[in-house]
C-alpha cells in the first residue's frame, strides 16, 4: 500500500504526525506533500515532529487569498499525485489546504481518507470558511475518522453511508501523548516565562478579526484589571490579528506577550496554566488533557462536547460575556478528567481500518 499525507497549515501537521509517524513505523510506503499554506508556523511543527516533507509546494504569498490557495494547491498537487499514484490521500480537518487537497484527489479517482470527519457548528460562514471545506470533504472521502460519536451523528444525519464511518477519536491526543512523554514541561516553560500564575490567551479565527477580537480583548483587559491575574498571550503571525492586538494591548503591563511558540513550548504553556481563553479549534480537544478549563472566545462550536463535560464555556465574542466568562473560570477547580475527544489511540486504529481494507482489495 502506498498512502499520501497533505499538509499545510500548523493544526493540520499536529494532528497528521501521529498518523504518519504510525504508518512509518509499521514499515508503510507514506509520503509527506506540504503545501505550505502557512510556511512558517508549519514548519515549526515540522520540526518538533522531525517530519520531512517528500514535497514542499511552498504556496505561500503575501496577503494570499483562499482561491488563490485552492488553485495552486489542486494544479500543483495534480502532477505530484499523477506521478506517485497513491492508493489513498489522507487530509485532515478543515483548512483550504485539505479541501482543495480532497477535490483534487477525487478529480484523479484517488480515495479520500478525511482525518476529524463530521464537525459541525451548522452555520456555513462561522467558522468561514472551515465549514464548508469540511462539509465538502466529508461528501468526497471514502473514509470518514470522526473523531467523536457526536461527529458521527452529524455525518449520519446528512445522509452519509455508515460504511464509511469510523470513530476513532481524534489525532490530536495522540500527538500531545508523543510530546508529553518526551519532554519536561516545566523546564519548557520557564524557557519562556517567569510568571507561575497565569492564564493563557490565542485568538486567530478569521471570522472574528475586527470588531470580534477587538471586544474579546476589551473583556480580557476588563478581567485582567479587576483581578491582577497575569495574561500569557503567543500572537498569531496574522498580519491583522498582530494589528488589533498591537492597537488594544500596547503597554498593558499584566500582559506576556510572546511570538508563536512551537508545540513542546505551547504543551507547556498550557500545562501551567490556570485555565485558557481561545477560539482555537485544537486547543479545545487539548486542554482537557491537563485539566484546565477553557473559555471558547466564539459564537459558534463544533465541539459541543466540551460544554457538555462541563469543561468549558462557550462565551461568545461580546466584552461582557468574555469578562464573566473569565471570572466564572478563574474560579473553576476540575479534578482529574478523562478526555471526551480522545484516547490517543486513533492513529493506530486509522492504520488497522485502512491497512484491512486496502489488503481486501477495497478502496
Ligand atoms: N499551538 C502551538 N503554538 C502556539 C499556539 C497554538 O503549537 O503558539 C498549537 C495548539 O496546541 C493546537 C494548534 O496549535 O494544537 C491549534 O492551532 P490553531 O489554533 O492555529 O488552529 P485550529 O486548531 O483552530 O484549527
Amino acid at each position: 500500500m502506498k498512502v499520501a499525507f497533505v499538509f499545510g497549515t500548523r493544526p493540520e501537521v499536529i494532528k497528521v504526525a501521529p498518523v504518519y509517524l504510525h504508518f512509518k513505523k509499521m514499515n508503510e510506503n507514506a509520503l509527506v506533500i506540504a503545501t505550505a499554506q502557512h510556511r512558517e508556523m508549519m514548519d515549526m511543527m515540522t520540526r518538533v515532529f522531525k517530519i520531512t516533507p517528500d514535497y514542499d509546494m511552498n504556496i505561500m504569498v503575501q496577503n494570499q487569498s483562499l482561491n488563490y490557495v485552492v488553485s495552486r494547491v489542486v494544479t500543483e498537487l495534480e502532477q505530484i499525485l499523477e506521478k506517485e499514484k497513491p492508493d489513498l490521500v489522507f487530509v485532515q480537518g478543515d483548512t483550504t489546504t485539505a479541501f482543495a487537497s480532497a477535490l483534487c484527489a477525487f478529480h484523479l479517482s484517488i480515495p479520500v481518507a478525511h482525518i476529524e470527519a463530521g464537525l459541525r457548528t451548522h452555520n456555513l460562514y462561522d467558522p468561514f470558511p472551515e465549514e464548508l471545506n469540511r462539509r465538502l470533504i466529508d461528501i468526497m472521502a471514502e473514509y470518514l475518522f470522526a473523531p467523536t460519536a457526536v461527529a458521527k451523528e452529524n455525518l449520519t444525519k446528512e445522509g452519509i453511508e455508515e460504511s464509511r464511518i469510523y470513530v476513532v477519536g481524534n489525532t490530536v491526543i495522540d500527538a500531545l501523548e508523543i510530546i508529553k512523554n518526551s519532554v519536561d514541561l516545566e523546564k519548557l516553560r520557564k524557557e519562556l516565562i517567569d510568571e507561575v500564575e497565569y492564564f493563557l490567551i490565542t485568538l486567530h479565527r478569521r471570522e472574528n478579526i475586527g470588531e470580534r477580537m477587538r471586544s474579546i480583548l476589551k473583556g480580557i483587559k476588563r478581567f485582567v484589571e479587576e483581578s491582577g491575574l497575569k495574561a500569557v498571550f503567543p500572537v498569531h503571525k496574522n498580519p491583522k490579528v498582530r494589528e488589533i492586538v498591537k492597537q488594544e494591548l500596547d503597554g498593558q503591563p499584566n500582559f506576556v506577550l510572546l511570538e508563536p511558540v512551537d508545540y513542546t513550548h505551547f504543551l507547556a504553556l498550557l500545562d501551567g496554566a490556570k485555565f485558557i481563553i481561545t477560539d482555537s479549534g485544537g486547543i479545545q480537544e487539548e486542554a482537557p488533557s491537563f485539566g484546565k478549563f477553557v473559555v471558547v472566545a466564539r459564537e459558534t462550536t463544533e465541539r459541543p462536547e466540551l460544554v457538555q463535560h462541563g469543561l468549558g464555556i462557550l462565551a461568545g465574542t461580546c466584552e461582557l460575556s468574555i469578562y464573566k466568562a473569565l471570572k466564572e473560570a478563574c474560579s473553576k477547580k476540575l479534578e482529574k478528567v478523562s478526555n471526551p475527544f480522545g484516547d490517543g489511540k486513533a492513529s493506530q486504529r486509522i492504520y488497522e481500518i485502512v491497512k484491512q481494507k486496502l489488503q481486501k482489495g477495497g478502496i
